[in-house]
């Protein structure tokens, strides 16, 4: 488990400010500066808050700002989980098929780099025929819908999803976005209190959504990255993630496009970054006896 480094510190002698207000002066000048030290308020609490909550992940390597604890994160999963289940249509009721899916979940967990975390995975498939997705809950609850796991034709297949949403889990994604959102929404009120003119209001909302849209979509690769570090550790042939690619290009090419490419970069744009993925694992070349 990481250890957390919170430093939050509110910018509590930013308050001295709030005397200017008091001044004396041109009445119009003085509502425009107290709504200036508002905004300055606003803006480096949310930096404040934000940048203070720095957080090492040892499994990625990277440096990121989260604002909950590992706890609070496994405690939302599984508070979340009996939804999103009953959402779709209950759990498969075919006992085979889940054990097959929470064993090949839990290899590629205890066979990988992935083991040295204190998530608290569960692997669950999700009766829905209809809607072809995959999505993991903070704190390791992963769940795939029927729909798309009737799509595989080998178990590889199954590793690559699995290994994408542990990827998601471990990477901390939800919580990076959550701490995010709080920066944005921080820094947006701060603009608008700044200004009351709806153009700059539009271009404060406009640049938090391409800031977090762009932060999304890193996020969607650096799982396929993960997904295939953790699905060769564990012995599977990593080319199923390409499979996996081409399934869900395939499933997108129907009447309706599946929920996993409304919220996943478009599957024929992930493929040469997973190519590199597996470059990186296997520098020369992919060894035979893997999994398929
Ligand atoms: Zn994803």
């Amino acid at each position: 488990m990481p250890r957390v480094y919170r430093r939050i510190q509110g910018p509590s002698s930013a308050f001295g400010g709030r005397r200017l207000s008091m001044r004396r002066g041109p009445a119009p000048r003085n509502g425009s500066k107290a709504r200036l030290v508002v905004a300055f308020i606003m803006a480096a609490f949310a930096l404040v808050s934000y940048f203070g909550s720095r957080e090492y992940n040892p499994v990625t390597g990277e440096t990121q700002y989260i604002s909950l604890t590992p706890h609070q994160e496994i405690a939302m999963g599984l508070q979340a989980a009996p939804r999103m289940i009953q959402q779709h249509g209950g759990l498969h009721p075919d006992a085979r098929l889940q054990e097959l899916v929470d064993r090949v979940g839990h290899d590629l967990v205890n066979r990988s780099a992935a083991r040295d975390t204190d998530w608290q995975f569960d692997f669950h498939l999700l009766a829905d025929p209809q809607t072809v997705n995959a999505f993991a809950l903070p704190g390791g609850q992963v769940f795939i819908t029927a729909a798309l796991y009737d799509r595989f034709s080998t178990e590889g297949q199954l590793a690559g999803v699995l290994g994408h949403e542990i990827g998601h889990v471990i990477g901390r994604h939800s919580a990076a976005r959550i701490a995010k959102q709080g920066l944005t929404q921080g820094l947006t009120g701060a603009v608008l209190v700044a200004s009351d003119s709806y153009g700059t209001e539009r271009a404060a909302q406009m640049v938090g959504q391409m800031v977090n849209m762009k932060y999304g979509r890193e996020d969607e690769l650096q799982s396929d990255q993960l997904g295939v570090l953790f699905m060769s550790q564990a012995g599977y042939d990593p080319r199923a993630m390409i499979e996996v690619m081409e399934i869900l290009a395939a499933a997108g090419g129907e009447d309706r496009p599946p929920e996993f490419l409304s919220t996943h970069p478009n599957p024929e744009n992930r493929i040469q970054r997973i190519q590199e993925a597996m470059d990186a694992v296997f520098p020369d070349g992919i060894p035979a006896g893997l999994t398929p």
